[in-house]
């Protein structure tokens, strides 16, 4: 029997330890079986840097996009503020690199351009009239405030700057922002969503930073139907999302194939739990995407799947985020990946989820 225990992790230790416990132990960096006489001299032959920090992608300013009038709403500004208070509190603050962005210059017209990558100029000009009109809504689920663009522009920064920096450095990044995006259309907003993050970021890797091919990953319970269309069209781009069926929005039958074949649907009937959602994960999601031989991966990294979430119908606990994370982790040859929120509204579930998979992208579990 051979168990996959990251090198550097006390779990490691504590195995070779207590070797009785033991016959081998694989390495899951280079694949390297290892036998226990031999954990003391024992180097990983992988060539992949070692993960020694993630970067995280924040800002207060996050929390300035607001339900109108003071009235509840599951996309809410403690999703974030939670979450980080969360962290800030957990053992794994000092793994944590806060990339800053916000203060950083950004030329509005490059901004714009890249924003424009994806979506219509119609939509953006609808965009900007309604919130200077005061609108409250962009559908029946979409709020808007007056700092309504000026957020969903920071969190294009966000999405950006992670890419990026996980492009340039060969490192993984997780971007703590809001709004969501993947419901977004190139065409319109919905589903708490008003700019489609992810794809924006996926397409400045195509366009600026010489990427061929991209792998997109979609754990958020909804179907990423927003990321679907933008990409369904465009054989540079895998796109897999993991997702409860029927249900919101409707879409991500796994019929839906796209009319390249690009797009992959891995549907869940209410109740599924975790041992279900990451057997999928391992033995159909990934091979898909790392087929692929993508230069850069994207993880839509919601956790309204999670058991506790008022919104989602599975049943999954954090731990299964530590599970997900390690397998995405070790798929690629490579840690340009970036994570990114989507949905997630039991907030102390999702800061212990998105805890979860940050020790995952570190390799640790403490
Ligand atoms: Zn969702």
């Amino acid at each position: 029997m051979f168990l996959f225990v990251p090198l550097s992790s006390p779990m490691f230790r504590l195995l070779k330890r207590n070797r009785i416990v033991l016959q081998s132990l694989k390495c899951y960096r280079c694949e390297l079986v290892v036998r226990p006489k031999n954990f003391s001299t024992f180097n990983c032959q992988s060539n992949l840097p070692s993960v020694e920090k993630v970067a995280v992608l924040y800002s207060d300013q996050f929390q300035l996009h607001q339900p109108p009038n003071g009235t509840r709403h599951p996309e809410c500004p403690g999703r974030v503020t939670t979450t980080m208070r969360h962290l800030e509190s957990s053992p794994i603050f000092s793994s944590l690199q806060l990339l800053p962005f916000e203060d950083e210059p950004c030329d509005d017209t490059w901004l714009k351009k890249r924003i424009l990558s994806i979506h219509s100029v119609g939509y953006l000009e609808d965009l900007e009239r309604w919130i200077n009109q005061g609108a409250k809504s962009l559908d029946a689920d979409t709020y808007l405030c007056d700092k309504s663009l000026e957020v969903s522009r920071l969190a294009v920064r966000a999405w950006l700057k992670a890419t990026q920096y996980s492009f340039e450095y060969s490192q993984p990044s997780f971007v703590l922002a809001r709004p969501p995006g993947h419901h977004a259309t190139p065409f319109t907003g919905m589903g708490f969503c008003i700019f489609s993050n992810l794809a924006i970021a996926a397409k400045y890797a195509m366009e600026e930073l010489g990427v061929s091919r991209v792998s997109i990953l979609d754990w958020d319970v909804h179907h990423g139907n927003g990321t679907a269309s933008c990409f369904q069209r465009d054989e540079r781009v895998r796109f897999v999302s993991l997702h409860q069926f029927p249900f919101y929005p409707m879409t991500g039958a796994p019929s839906e194939r796209g009319p390249l074949g690009n797009l992959l649907n891995i549907a869940f009937e209410a109740g599924a739990d975790g041992s279900e959602f990451v057997k999928r994960l391992e033995e159909e999601a990934i091979p898909f995407l790392s087929q692929h031989k993508p230069d850069i991966v994207f993880v839509s990294a919601g956790y309204d799947a999670l058991k506790m979430d008022p919104l989602g119908g599975l049943c999954l606990v954090p731990d299964d985020y530590f599970e997900m994370t390690r397998i995405v982790m070790s798929s690629f040859g490579h840690e340009r990946i970036v994570f990114g929120l989507e949905g997630g509204y039991h907030l102390e579930e999702t800061a212990k989820a998105i805890e979860k998979t940050l020790h995952g992208i570190l390799h640790r579990c403490i």
